[in-house]
């Protein structure tokens, strides 16, 4: 139940990349932002150990790290950062309107414009040996720990276009990359199936799924079942990636804003607008494809931008009515 109600110019939603450099603008803009930081404070990055492809840092910088330094940056500036959960929304139709956002199921935001960045989730298989490796070997994100495996030998599962992705960027790095399919064919697209052919260190195998992710800290195998056969088999590997989609982080947006058919949030041309005025999205929530820190942060500061400049219009419109 709804117990107050705080208006406020710019409520953020989601603390990873995009949502603090969403703030970092927007605090920079004078438009006072509180950001809820949601379930997963620093999201996706504080599952990942070291960050090697982010500029600025030569030597690296684990994820956690990053993304406290993101919210002092954030902070510095005048961002008001809060523990909670966007719950329900009631955005306005209306150019100027203000959009209603429940937080932890209590307490109501009116706010002038609200910058949507609530990540996608990574899906995983779910198995127990999967997640007592996942950091140890195990991970959802081959061009950010693709690396660490350099010149070793690596399994991917999956079949869409991004585990074809993710195995032919695998095999430029790896000796060899055995993907695995659950099917007798693959749904990513044919170019990318070719591509994938075409690489020499890349094994496919059909009709193969994971059985068992062999070691104890961390991967040292990996046991695959044939899903028509039962027949099992074990090959030696460092590392496992999983390339089974993910899931944009959108329940509470359904109805609401324009999303594709797989939930990912649409927003306009080059424009973090959503199909709502005053409603920006930045980050994987809207992007399925490159789904990198830095691309999320670039998108972070277009939506603030984006909120500033529709800010600007409307008190424009309010002076030359008044
Ligand atoms: P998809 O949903 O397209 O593919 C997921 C794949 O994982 C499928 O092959 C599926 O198998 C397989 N899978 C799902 N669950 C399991 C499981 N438990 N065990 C084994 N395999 C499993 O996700 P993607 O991330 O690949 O792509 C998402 C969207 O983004 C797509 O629309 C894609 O086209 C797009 N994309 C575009 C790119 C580009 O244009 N460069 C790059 C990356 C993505 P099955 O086929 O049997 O269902």
């Amino acid at each position: 139940m709804a117990d107050k109600v705080e208006r406020l110019k710019t409520l953020i939603i989601g603390s990873g990349p995009a949502g603090y450099t969403a703030a970092i603008y927007a605090s920079r803009a004078d438009l006072k932002p509180v950001l809820y930081t949601g379930m997963e404070p620093g999201g996706q990055l504080t599952t990942t150990t070291e960050v090697d492809n982010f500029p600025g840092y030569p030597d690296g910088v684990d994820g956690p790290t990053m993304m406290m330094q993101l919210q002092k940056q954030a902070e510095r500036f005048g961002t008001e950062v809060r523990i909670g959960m966007a719950t329900a929304v009631d955005f306005s139709d209306e150019v100027g309107g203000i959009h209603k956002v429940t937080i932890d199921d209590s307490k109501v935001i009116e706010a002038e414009t609200v910058i949507i960045s609530t990540g996608a989730t990574a899906k995983y298989l779910g198995i127990p040996s999967e997640q007592k490796l996942r950091g140890g070997g195990v991970s959802a994100c081959a061009v950010c720990d693709g690396f660490f495996y350099k010149g070793q030998e690596v399994a991917i599962v999956g079949a869409g276009d991004t585990a074809a992705e993710e195995a032919s960027y695998l095999a430029n790095i790896c000796k060899k990359v055995t993907m695995l399919v659950r099917r007798d064919e693959m749904r990513a697209s044919k170019a990318m199936q070719h591509r994938v052919n075409s690489l020499d260190n890349i094994e496919i195998r059909y009709n193969t799924e994971v059985d068992t992710v062999l070691g104890d800290q961390v991967v040292e195998g990996l046991r695959m079942v044939n899903n028509i056969t039962g027949e099992k088999e074990d090959i030696a590997i460092t590392g496992l990636f999983i390339a089974i989609g993910h899931k944009p982080n959108t329940d509470i947006f359904k109805g609401q804003l324009e999303m594709d058919e797989t939930g990912y949030i649409i927003t306009q041309g080059k424009t973090t607008k959503t199909s709502k005025p005053g409603v920006f999205a930045s980050g994987d929530v809207q992007d399925k494809e490159y789904r990198q820190a830095v691309t999320a942060a670039g998108t972070g500061c277009m939506a603030a931008l984006d909120a500033e400049r529709y800010l600007a219009t409307i008190e424009s419109h309010q002076e030359v009515s008044s």
